[in-house]
């Protein structure tokens, strides 16, 4: 099934927001409409894994490298692009800055990132629905106008202007080499903040649909690093409730937070 135009993605491009321009372009409804179409092609579906969005895109489009449709401003390792903090929370549907969005952007690979929650170019939390109370769908109104259910244009949408979070903050102001590490840290720290005591990092924990504020668990997590009361607190309990370990050192009595 070729599609007539198939541009290529633009650099940290997001797989379904790509796959929803190719859609708009070649007169689909909607992303949904041409993953339909696609069946021939493989097993694809609205809410498949970005990695499998990532492969249909190359049947699709004119992907020549998957790097395209990574984020841009992380760096990942093969080890870490498969760990904990990255591929299981991932989020699928769409999430985006609306002040990029008015200003003609694509949608960005990043945004699907849980752990990143505001738009690096203007410090705006990234949102999945509207102020109607609609979510975002993967339709053509995303890319052109703003929200499908009340009309709201994206230009509508107006600034916060509130501050960042604090680990947005120093996020925002490290390498792009260093940051996959600091969610990595912050994310086995808000999970901490979750599951006080597990020494079984599970990433099933940490699943968008059991977590109902990421802007507060990663914030929660990021005291948890920073602020020697909180830390102190968490190390003081850990000591008790998991003074059967002692035996094993204080990596085992701390962990995962241990020198
Ligand atoms: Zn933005
Ligand atoms: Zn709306």
């Amino acid at each position: 099934m070729p599609l007539i135009a198939h541009p290529a993605p633009e650099s940290g491009e997001s797989p379904a927001g790509y796959l929803l321009r190719l859609a708009d372009i070649n007169g689909y409804f909607d992303l949904a409409e041409l993953i339909d179409e696609s069946s021939s092609l493989g097993k694809y579906r609205l809410n498949s894994c970005m990695d499998s969005l990532s492969e249909l895109a190359a049947q699709l489009g004119s992907v020549n490298h998957f790097e395209l449709l990574s984020p841009k401003s992380i760096q990942h390792n093969a080890n870490q692009v498969n760990s904990l903090p990255f591929k299981p929370v991932l989020i699928r549907s769409p999430r985006i800055c609306p002040i990029c969005m008015a200003e003609g952007a694509n949608i960005k690979a990043e945004w699907h990132v849980m752990q990143i929650t505001h738009c690096e170019h203007h410090h705006e939390a990234l949102i999945d629905h509207c102020s109607c109370g609609a979510k975002f769908t993967w339709d053509e109104a995303l890319l052109s106008y703003g929200c499908s259910t009340c009309g709201k244009a994206w230009c509508e949408f107006e600034e916060t202007k509130q501050e960042l979070p604090s680990f947005m903050e120093v996020f925002f102001k490290l390498e792009i080499q260093q940051r996959a590490n600091f969610i990595s840290d912050i994310t086995a720290a808000a999970l901490t903040r979750v599951r006080p005591y597990d020494t079984i990092v599970d990433s099933h924990h940490l699943k968008p649909k059991h977590v109902v504020s990421w802007l507060e668990l990663l914030g929660a997590g990021y005291d948890l690093l920073t602020k020697p009361a909180v830390y102190e607190q968490w190390l003081s309990s850990c000591a008790l409730v998991r003074s059967k370990f002692k035996a094993l050192g204080n990596r085992a009595v701390f962990y995962p937070f241990y020198r």
